[in-house]
Parts: structure tokens; sequence; C-alpha cells
């Protein structure tokens, strides 16, 4: 470990595009990125598509935008497996010729005989090396197998676990290369890590017991072993290992319910590593704290409500010009009619405290952009109602009056039209309200028409009123 303290961090991110990126891979991506930030080393990307029917380009090109939207930059790659067969088959002939290896004729049928023989007898399935000492000659359909120690222990010293000590008498010679000719995944992770100079692995827990396999595999091949560390899995809200199940399947789906990636980073940060009682951390914050001793030992739970909840703080954070880019996408979702940017700033800044997602920012805005609003039936009942009839006419005719409407001069006229009919505020504001937006809550009333200016908010008084039986 002495010398690879003082040489550069490097760690790696290697998903498997048989499916989306979802949200235990990019918390693993993100663990990666962070350690190898922190340490200013190295972060690498590497496609593990080995399994040439379920790897699709479309997986391929989710997961690279969706490490994008997160801001997970990778300094090296995207390394495809499928294009590195050549230096895999170098390794396979290294270790065949080291007697480390040995082709095996053994037929499906057999192992899967002795399989259910083992299982019967109430062993652990495992091959019995009928072909270890042969020395047979490779021919096709042959598979190749590790030679694996199968005395003594192999320890495993987990960055979070601690050491965690495997008998090898529970190991087997497992295939390097299936009788297609294609390498395994604890073959090729192996060649790919040493090769690409990892220091440290960060994955999933359901790794670990892969793990004593792939350091045997070093030590047969010269590398040394990179640091593991195997990070609790995450659970859904019921407890059960977290899947689609409980929510979206991709990180990209997200970014489609209105979530802002710093949102997500914070979150898929928290999920499993801690910082005190902190929870909102920047991102130069997580660079500066993360450290793999601070991830947990248990299982992480996702919550959405907090997910919610941080998402609506980075939506207050975000400055105004760069939250109306953002919501701009969903306003085209809605169909609403394009407006100017300066428009969408305003409506932004009235809206940024109240919608915990862009999807539903862009919900509460319907009114400043649609020029026939919808009218909550419920609320016009109630509210737009003969009593508040000739106010609603005096508060159109002093806007009238006014050159453009500002906040405090419309405040005042309010104030005096309300107590001049003896109205309760809340009916008289309420009526106003319904007129502008066809709904009971808003954001500020005076606000709210500021915003909308004195053509539109005449406009839709008018219609307010015309809508009183
Ligand atoms: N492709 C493997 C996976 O997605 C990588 C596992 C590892 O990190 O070694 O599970």
């Amino acid at each position: 470990m002495k010398g690879r303290e003082m040489s550069k961090v490097v760690t790696r991110f290697p998903p498997s595009p048989t499916g989306h990126l979802h949200i235990g891979g990019a918390r693993t991506a993100l663990f990666n990125w962070l350690f190898a930030r922190h340490h200013h080393g190295k972060f690498v990307l590497r496609i593990e598509d080995t399994d040439r029917v379920r790897s699709k380009p479309e997986y391929v090109d989710d997961i690279l935008a969706g490490l994008k939207w997160l801001g997970l930059n990778w300094d090296e790659g995207p390394y495809f497996q499928s294009q590195r067969m050549e230096i895999y088959k170098q390794h396979i002939e290294k270790l065949l010729a080291e007697g480390k290896a040995y082709y095996c004729y053994c037929t499906p049928e057999e192992l899967e005989r002795k399989r259910k023989e083992a299982m019967a007898r109430g062993e652990k399935p495992r091959y019995d090396g009928t072909c270890r000492f042969k020395n047979l000659p490779p021919k096709p359909g042959a598979v190749v197998r590790f030679k694996s120690n199968l005395v003594g222990e192999t320890v495993v010293n987990d960055l979070i676990h601690g050491p965690i000590v495997f008998n090898n008498a529970e190991l087997d010679d497992w295939i390097l290369q299936r009788s297609d000719g294609t390498p395994t995944y604890n073959f090729v992770v192996v060649v790919d890590d040493a090769t690409m100079g990892i220091t440290h692995v960060i994955r999933g827990d359901d790794h670990i017991n892969n793990t004593p396999k792939q350091i045997q595999l070093y030590e047969a091949l010269g590398y040394e072993p990179p640091a593991f560390a195997h990070v609790p899995m995450i659970l859904g809200p019921d407890k059960t290992k977290l899947s689609k199940r409980h929510g979206a399947a991709s990180v990209l789906e997200y970014k489609e319910m209105g979530f802002l990636p710093e949102a997500m980073v914070n979150f898929l940060a928290r999920l499993g590593w801690s910082y005190g009682d902190q929870e909102i951390f920047s991102l130069q914050e997580l660079i500066e704290k993360f450290d793999i001793k601070r991830i947990g030992k248990s299982a992480a739970v996702f919550n959405q409500e907090k997910l919610l909840w941080l998402n609506a703080h980075y939506i207050k954070e975000t400055p105004d010009e760069k939250l109306a880019d953002l919501l701009v996408p969903f306003l085209e979702k809605k169909k609403y009619p394009p407006a100017p940017k300066e428009y969408v700033v305003k409506v932004v800044q009235t809206l940024k405290t109240r919608a915990k997602t862009l999807v539903e920012m862009a919900e509460m805005a319907d009114f400043y952009f649609l020029e026939d609003i919808a009218y909550d039936p419920k609320a016009e009942k109630k509210f737009l109602v003969p009593e508040v009839r000739p106010a609603l006419e005096e508060m159109l005719k002093a806007m009238q009056q006014m050159p453009s409407l500002n906040e405090e001069q419309l405040e005042q006229v309010f104030r005096a039209i309300q107590q001049k009919y003896g109205l309760k505020p809340r009916n008289f504001a309420q009526a106003i309200r319904v007129s502008l937006t066809g709904r009971t809550v808003s954001p500020g009333l005076f606000e709210v028409m500021t915003v909308l200016g004195k053509e539109r908010v005449i406009k839709r008084l008018k219609a307010g009123i015309d809508r009183i039986k």
C-alpha cells in the first residue's frame, strides 16, 4: 500500500450496457468520481459490453447522457470491452502457457448432472476439477478454466467492511473463457482494472463474492490488486432492494420529472455516505469531504421525500436566468405559447420558492402563458360572487388609469376599495386571484399582476366580472 498511497488515485465506473443508468449505478459512479476528484486522481469510464446479446447501443447512450447530466465527467474512455478482445486473448495465452489455466472439455450436460448430484448431497455445486490435470489441447467448444488456489485463505481487505476472509476450499476452477470464445466478467474486469492502472475499486457489495476470485487472478497474472471498497446496497422505502418497482428506472427519468442535477448528486451522495448531520452539500464540498471511511456498513434507504426537499432547495438556489432556461423545455412540453426570456425570468422569480420540481413549476405557471385560462369550478363558485362585483369593477377602473402596474400602488388601491365596500380582504383578494389565475393558490397577488402586465390583467378581470352569475 505504501507505494500506492504516493501514486495517483485512479478509479473507474464500468457499467454493463444491458439497462439504463439507474440510481445504484449512478451512486457508484458518483462515489468513484468524488474519490478521484478528492485525490486529484483520474476517473475512467469503461463499458462492459462483452454480453453481445444483452448489450444495446441505446443503453450506452443513456448511460453517457446520465453521467453528463450529473456532471460526472471522465478523464479516460469510454473504453469498450468489445474492442479489447486481443488484450484478453493475450492474457489467456499467458495463463495457459504458465499452467495457471487449462482447457476443459466437460459438456454442459455432464456439469449439470454433477451440479444436481452435489445439490442432492446438500453440497454447494462446484467444478470438480475433472480436466484440471489433463493438460488438454485447445478444441472448438472447450472452455478455459482458471486454476484456482483451493487451499488456505484469500483475504479481501475491504476499505468499508474491513478484512473479509474467504476459505479457498469454497472456490472452484471458474471459467475465464466460454465455449464460444467470449471471456467472462471476472476475468476481463481484472485484466482491465490492472492494465488501466486502477488503484481503487469502489462498487456494490453484490460483488464481494467475486473479489477473492479476482484477487487470485491478479496474483496469477503478476499484477498488484487494487484496494476494494464494497458499498452497501440501496433499499426501497419498503426495505427491499431498490428496483424499478420503486420508481424511475433511469436517472434521466429524474431529469424528465424536473429534478436538478445538483439535487440528484447531493441525494446520491447521501445514499450510504454521511458527514455528521449535514444534508446539503455543494459539489465542491462533496469533493472536499468525500472519504471512503464515511461510507456506512449498512444499506441506505431511498427516500423520495428527501429528494423532493433537496430539489426544492436547489431550485431556490439557482439564479433566475438559469432557472428560466431550465424551465423552458418543460413549458414547451406543456405546449404553452412561447414567451420572451425576460418574461420567463419574472415568472420564475414568483414560483421558485413554491415548486418542488420543474414539472410542478410548469404546471403552476399555466396562467402566465395561456391566453384562455382554466377556471377551477369550485373556486369560481365560491369567490366570483355578486357581492364582490362592484369592488372588482372599481378595481378595474383604477387600473385602467394607471400607466403601468406596480406592486405598491396596486396594494394601496386594493386596500382602499376593499375598505370602501366593507369586504373581507381575503374574499376580495381571492376574487381577483381566481379571475387572473383560475385558482385559489398562486404567488402573491400583486406580484402576479405586475408580471402579467396591465393589458392581460384588465382582460382577465373583465372576464372574471363577466363570469359572476
Ligand atoms: N459491469 C459490472 C457491473 O455493472 C461491473 C462490476 C465491477 O465494478 O467490477 O456490475
